[in-house]
């Protein structure tokens, strides 16, 4: 199954609307958007004359000093306009030598080219506060997914607790090997389960080489397809695993090749970047195309 990711870091409501409503009617099961987005995500979905109940509406929530959750900054007495971070940003986020926080993913592309060290980062903290106002507000929400590219294992774990005190419906815990041995992601699952046994369900998204699927290249994908084949050999059921971060076209090629069949794949940079220049028609070609390739090899 297929499931978009528009940005945890990504409040630009048009470009988000736009992109719903593109892979909605392209196939799309799930969407996963920022706190600041759930409102958007369902007039997108409304104003194409699709059912919401047809779609699972996720929110993301970074754990403090995950990367999803930071934003850039350029230093404006280092910065000797080269220009390099602007053609790099895959969000278009920087103009004039600043950087929009509402289009920035934090995804640390533009520092990668930056020769000057003129870009730092900083965490934006009021995500879990939105996340309440969802709740109040009634909004359909299926599932939050809670960041936690971070290395602290019992943080984690407290953060899940705190989470499923005040949702009891779909929970996702996105983790990435960066941060935690492949046996430490296993504690945190196994301890997870035990939280979430009164929510509705539990996923695990594997993040391999996070917001670089960009990249369109065989070794962007290769890192969470091998977390997932880990994780499928430590006994995870493959039906909970989603794998994110890197992925492009080949990620369910690779899966099918090791006979990993996971529940889903995520597609974020992969999926936002490769339709921002084509037009009406061929957007919705690729997305159906690339909807179709994330159902597996009985489908490509
Ligand atoms: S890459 Fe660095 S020096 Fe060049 S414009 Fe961007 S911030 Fe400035
Ligand atoms: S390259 Fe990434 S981190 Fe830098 S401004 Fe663009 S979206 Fe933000």
């Amino acid at each position: 199954m297929f499931k978009l990711i528009c940005g945890l870091g990504n409040s630009d409501l048009e470009n988000i609307k736009a992109l719903v409503k593109l892979y909605a009617k392209a196939g799309a099961w799930m969407f996963d958007v920022s706190p600041f987005a759930l409102g958007v995500l369902n007039e997108a979905i409304i104003e194409e004359n699709l059912n919401p109940n047809d779609y699972k509406y996720c929110i993301s929530i970074p754990i403090q000093g995950d990367i999803h959750g930071k934003k850039a900054k350029i230093l404006q007495q280092k910065c000797k306009k080269c220009a390099k971070c602007i053609i790099k940003c895959p969000q278009n986020a920087i103009v004039d030598f600043t950087v929009n926080e509402n289009k920035c993913i934090g995804c640390g592309i533009c520092r990668r080219f930056c020769s000057f060290d003129a870009i730092k980062f900083y965490d934006k903290t009021d995500y879990y506060e939105q996340f309440k106002k969802n709740i109040k507000s009634n909004l359909k929400l299926d599932c939050v997914e809670l960041h936690a590219c971070i290395s602290d294992k019992n943080l984690v774990l407290k953060k899940i607790k705190k989470l499923c005190k005040k949702f009891k419906g779909e929970i996702s815990l996105c983790v990435s090997r960066k941060y935690f041995s492949t046996q430490d992601v296993l504690y945190i699952i196994k301890k997870a389960e035990e939280i979430t046994k009164e929510n509705k369900a539990f996923y695990i998204q594997a993040d391999g080489n996070s917001m670089n699927g960009a990249n369109k290249e065989l070794s962007s994908t290769i890192e969470c397809v091998a977390f997932a084949l880990a994780l499928k050999n430590l006994g995870i059921n493959e039906k909970r695993i989603i794998l994110s971060g890197g992925t492009n076209e080949y990620t369910r090629k690779l899966c099918d090749k090791l006979s990993i069949n996971p529940l889903a794949v995520a597609f974020g940079t992969y999926a936002r970047k490769s339709v921002s220049d084509l037009d009406k028609t061929d957007a919705f070609n690729f997305a159906k195309k690339l909807v179709k390739n994330a159902s597996g090899a009985e489908n490509v």
